[in-house]
């Protein structure tokens, strides 16, 4: 429709039959206009409306990209790009209703890797993370087609085996991820090694819920890190006894303390020079009832892992200043056992300052004994503890020397009195020659730092003789005496007293 005067007609026509005055319509030079403004609107408008057309397009595509990227998100761990928990959890909802259906069996390992922290902590996060990224790498690289495996988060991976028909199948796939974890690691100029806890737990008809098979595993998992790490351990009943019953101990010993359960006993401590006491240990049981009386090996590895221990070690300095007075007056020292956690406490400090006041015992008799990993790889809080400790005058005493991780650098920074000398060593000495070789190392190490060495479980008096030879100041054991009833100490030092009093009063 180029033409303007052909286009006016056709109007003048349209006008006509629609009633309307032709006359007062424009001239076709207006219309030439009127057309150009019309064809120019639209194609402006159809520009506009293809724009808004791709630009809805690219939104809703950009949308759909989104969406995925966040439903994976959801599912996928971010660093090694594994499934996380909630998939694998879903993942093992869909296993376990199809083992119930077919009947064939499902197996679950849990793997923990051992050591990963000091690689962390060591070589730093980035090594860490690489790490992780490898160990994925290298575990997906031991399964079949048909497992999957996810990461749970920090260290732990679960390996999900489905269609297990032959029992050795699985253990065999756990051996693999188990050598394939514990091969060095390079990355960058590092070796990092590490190895692998792996546990396992299999149900052959389905009936387990996701969350029940896994604990299962980690369970069984838990079992080979302390079955010494870098194994594998297969769940059974008995694990899960283990678990009620520490459950039962945690409870009942909760309650243990307000019902006056408790019992502290009381071990000699002799000079080696003249066999004389000079101190006692507080050692805690628990009479329990229907169980008799338990030994803390029983229940302070249980209440350890919750706050009930800092109320136990309290519980014993209080019993301990409360009994002992009479002791420390006849200048004997008083020694309680503090475990890593109650040296964590805030209030640890206060507590024991009132508790010395409130038993007019000199700060100087009394001795915390702490074992060696806990006084070096103490938090903040504990090695401030440390140091007001120091400053309130308590001693400080190594416990089972010889048997964490110090070294040496560590030890001579750390501001102690005492080392006791492990039982471990000590009970060996007389009839193995690298024991009797280490226990003098201990003592002339110890010396060299100004320490006064202990040497704990001593039985024999060759032991003793021994000890003895090679200059340790005091030891505590069976052959002294065993730990006991506080009416029996009150007679050791009521015998003893005059003798005593003179040559060990500051
Ligand atoms: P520990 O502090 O090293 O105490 C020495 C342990 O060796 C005591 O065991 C003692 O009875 C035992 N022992 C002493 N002489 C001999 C000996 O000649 N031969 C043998 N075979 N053993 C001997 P116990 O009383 O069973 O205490 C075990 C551990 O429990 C203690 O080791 C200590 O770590 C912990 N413990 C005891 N009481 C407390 C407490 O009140 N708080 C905390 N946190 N831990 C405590
Ligand atoms: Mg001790
Ligand atoms: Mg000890």
């Amino acid at each position: 429709m180029n033409d303007a005067s052909e286009l006016h007609r056709t109007l003048v026509r349209q006008l006509r039959r629609l009633d309307l005055d032709p006359e007062t319509m424009p001239s076709p030079a207006s219309w030439r206009k009127l057309l150009d403004i019309l064809s120019t609107t639209y194609t402006e408008a159809d520009d506009e409306r293809y724009t808004l057309e791709r630009s809805i397009e690219v939104s809703s595509r950009e949308m759909r990209g989104l969406h995925e990227v966040l439903s994976r998100q959801a599912f996928q761990d971010p660093l090694t790009g594994l499934p996380n928990r909630k998939a694998l959890i879903r993942h093992l909802d869909q296993s376990l209703a199809a083992c119930a259906r077919t009947g064939q069996g499902l197996a679950v390992l849990y793997v923990d890797l051992d050591g990963f922290k000091q690689v962390n902590d060591s070589l730093g996060h980035a090594v860490g993370d690489e790490l992780l990224v490898l160990a994925s790498q290298r575990i997906r690289a031991c399964l079949r087609p048909e497992d999957v495996v996810a990461r749970l988060g920090g260290d732990e991976f679960v390996v999900v085996c489905p269609n297990v028909y032959d029992s050795m199948v699985v253990p065999a796939i756990a051996a693999r991820i188990g050598s394939q974890l514990a091969a060095p690691f390079p990355i960058g100029e590092h070796d990092a090694v590490v190895s692998a806890s792996i546990g396992l737990a299999t149900t052959t008809d389905g009936s387990a819920s996701a969350e029940n098979l896994l604990r299962q595993a980690d369970l069984a998992m838990y079992e080979a890190k302390v079955g010494g790490k870098a194994r594998t351990a297969i769940f059974d009943e008995s694990m899960q006894k283990v678990v009620d019953t520490r459950f039962s101990v945690r409870n009942a010993l909760g309650r243990a303390i307000t019902g006056r359960e408790l019992r502290v006993l009381y071990q000699p401590l002799v000079s080696l020079a003249d066999e004389r006491v000079i101190g006692v240990e507080a050692l805690v049981r628990w009479e329990r009832p229907g169980f008799g009386l338990l030994s803390p090996d029983a229940f302070i590895p249980i209440a350890e892992e919750s706050p009930l221990i800092s109320a136990v070690d309290c519980w014993v300095l209080q019993e301990a200043c409360a009994r002992g007075g009479q002791w420390c007056e006849a200048g004997a020292s008083i020694a309680v056992n503090l475990s890593a956690r109650t040296l964590q406490q805030d209030d640890i400090v206060r507590t024991l300052t009132q508790t010395l006041t409130k038993y007019s015992i000199p700060p100087n008799r009394l001795t915390m004994e702490i074992t060696e990993t806990a006084l070096l790889s103490g938090t903040g809080t504990a090695q401030l503890n440390l140091g007001r400790l120091r400053e309130l005058g308590v001693n400080l005493s190594i416990d089972d020397f010889g048997t964490g991780h110090s070294s040496l650098s560590q030890l001579q920074q750390t501001d102690v009195d005492v080392l006791k000398i492990d039982q471990s060593f000590v009970s060996t000495m007389d009839h193995d020659a690298s024991s009797a070789a280490i226990v003098s190392a201990i003592i002339t190490l110890g010396h060299a730092l100004g320490l006064t060495l202990v040497a704990e479980g001593v039985e024999r008096p060759a032991q003793a003789r021994l000890l003895r030879e090679q200059g340790c100041d005091s030891a505590q054991g069976w052959l002294f005496g065993r730990p006991l009833e506080p009416e029996a100490i009150d007679k050791a030092f009521g015998l003893s007293l005059p003798e005593f009093s003179l040559s060990q009063r500051p």
